[in-house]
């Protein structure tokens, strides 16, 4: 894409109600834009890409570990949150409303219950489990306090999945398995992150772990083993343990983001709403599920909380709206146009995800391109200025603002390394 072409409203102004680093920089970015009411945003040409990026990776680790993903609609009927009472337990963060024939609907928060009617109404035997059903959409939860921007928003981004078995055996290897792909998902998009004991709150069920991104500007309190991999929401283990239920090491206390959320449920979705299977002895049993959540629109609050300094966003390569920035530094001077329009080109061919800053107007000098390059935080940018009479250009790494001069020859080699 083209700068000049694209919308990117960025702001020096920090807008005053916000909080957090990534709160604040999505805003003054461009990323995303605040509609009014709490906890609503416009996700801006920046915003859709990234939240797309992060998006396809969730789906692409979903699809290799056997998922299917589907499509649910937002709205759902209120009857079916009725059949498991959840309708009366959700409380006020599930709003509802009627139409105009009096039926009563809900704006989905999560979707047990539309999945588990999905299913009912399409398996009916042993043989066709196990199954894992998911969906990436909008859900609404009505919380008491949205805030923190894409953290804590009221409509976001989420994936859910729900699987099906014969026993309860086959749903714990599903659930061990999903572990292992959320680990696949977290580490390719550039996260560092802890899995850790959790508390099953209003889904209910039995077992249940999350995915928390580690800082210090979380929301949530995790006790962390320095001796083995144990972690532990601070809502199943108490403050004041110091010692590592596994493994007896020192358990220090840490702060997270929750950003995924996997349970096993058992029956208790399955067997209130009657779905069941024939079984190999022709016997109709409740299903044995699990469900698997994870924020995609708070994955990037997250990524930016754990990855930004004092100049803006440092995106990590699999989450960056564009890998590469190419700045003209002067886009009246015909020869840097021409090498920076080369350069373009080149990337594109190469599958590179690049920005041309091809800005030309008297306001945007080198100076506001450096500026929007840190602020958006891009993982390179490369200047195209003088020194190409010498066949050079800089190149600038976003995560530390090192620079340093490559040939022009040798440019598209480098970066496409460097992006490995
Ligand atoms: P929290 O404790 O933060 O409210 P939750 O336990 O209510 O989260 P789940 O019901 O497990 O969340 O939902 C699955 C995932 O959806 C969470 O792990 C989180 O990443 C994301 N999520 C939940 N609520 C919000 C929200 N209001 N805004 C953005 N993402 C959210
Ligand atoms: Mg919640």
């Amino acid at each position: 894409m083209r700068f000049s072409r694209m919308l990117i409203p960025t702001t020096k102004e920090t807008p005053n109600d916000a909080v957090l680093a990534s709160h604040k920089l999505l805003l003054r970015a461009g990323f995303i834009q605040f509609v009014g009411g709490a906890g609503l945003y416009n996700f801006l040409p920046l915003g859709k890409i990234t939240l797309d990026k992060v998006r396809a990776v969730v789906k692409e680790e979903l699809d290799k570990a056997g998922c299917n993903e589907v499509h649910l609609p937002i709205v759902t009927p209120l009857s079916l949150w009725e059949e498991t009472g959840r309708a009366d337990k959700f409380g006020k963060e599930l709003l509802r409303f009627k139409d105009r024939h009096e039926n009563s609907f809900t704006l989905s928060p999560t979707n047990e219950e539309a999945m588990v009617n999905l299913v009912r109404q399409t398996v009916k035997s042993y043989k066709q489990l196990p199954l894992n059903v998911y969906q990436i959409n909008w859900k609404f939860r009505d919380e008491v306090r949205p805030r923190f921007g894409l953290m804590r928003g009221r409509e976001f981004l989420m994936k859910d999945a729900y699987s099906f078995h014969a026993t309860t055996e086959d749903m714990q290897r599903e659930f061990d398995l999903m572990e292992q792909t959320y680990k696949k998902i977290f580490t390719r998009l550039g996260l560092e992150f802890k899995v850790v004991e959790a508390d099953s709150g209003a889904i209910g069920g039995a077992g249940s772990k999350e995915f928390m991104i580690l800082a210090d500007s979380g929301e949530d309190t995790i006790m962390v083993c320095d001796a083995c991999d144990f972690g532990a929401n601070v809502e199943v283990i108490a403050e004041d343990e110091t010692n590592c239920p596994k493994c007896g090491g020192n358990l220090s206390q840490t702060k997270g983001i929750e950003a995924g959320h996997i349970f096993q449920l058992g029956t208790t979705y399955s067997e209130p709403m009657k779905a069941e299977f024939l079984n190999e002895n022709q016997k109709l049993e409740p299903f044995v599920m699990g469900t698997y959540g994870i924020g995609v629109s708070r994955l990037l609050a997250g990524i930016i909380e754990q990855n930004h300094d004092d100049k803006g966003c440092v995106w990590t390569k699999a989450s960056a709206p564009y890998n590469v920035d190419i700045i003209v530094a002067k886009a009246k001077n015909e020869e840097q146009m021409e090498v920076a329009e080369k350069l373009y080109s080149e990337l594109q061919a190469k599958g590179v995800d690049v920005l041309l800053d091809d800005r030309a107007d008297k306001k945007t000098g080198f100076g506001v391109k450096m500026k929007d390059f840190e602020l958006i935080g891009m993982n390179y940018a490369v200047v195209i200025g003088n020194d190409i009479s010498e066949g050079k250009v800089e190149l600038i790494t976003r995560k530390d603002l090192s620079k340093e001069s490559v040939a022009l020859e040798n440019i598209v080699d480098v970066l496409i390394e460097k992006l490995r």
